[in-house]
């Protein structure tokens, strides 16, 4: 008996596909080669998502921006992130706020000049 692989549309025996238990023919619907493509194509998929995580400069601005007392939108909208990683990374890093109304009075006087990131 012999069984098509819904990726590659190759047929196999069915000995051929692995087992797996929640399937009515007891057998994967890709063929291993398939599944292999597959599996390298998650990984890398899961490295660009690492990608997208943070760089030394990008924590480097981070550092600078939140010692500079900016808030967190603002700090989200220069780094182009959501402001929910803005706040993780912050918290991640220490970088947590004391005193908001200050924050907020400094980082509208930051936002009104350009803010050169390295100096303090
Ligand atoms: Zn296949």
């Amino acid at each position: 008996m012999n069984k098509k692989c819904n990726k590659c549309e190759r047929e196999f025996p069915l000995s051929h596909f692995h087992k797996v238990k929640n399937k009515s023919d007891g057998r994967r619907n890709t063929c291993p080669d398939c599944r292999k493509i597959h599996e390298k194509q998650k990984l890398s998929s899961n490295l660009d998502k690492n990608k997208e995580g943070w760089d030394k400069n990008e924590i480097f601005a981070l550092r600078q921006l939140r010692l500079n007392g900016l808030s967190y939108p603002i700090i989200a909208n220069i780094l182009k992130r959501s402001v929910g990683s803005i706040q993780q990374k912050s918290f991640k890093l220490g970088l947590t706020t004391q005193n908001k109304s200050e924050e907020n009075l400094i980082s509208l006087r930051i936002m009104n000049s350009s803010i050169p990131l390295t100096q303090r």
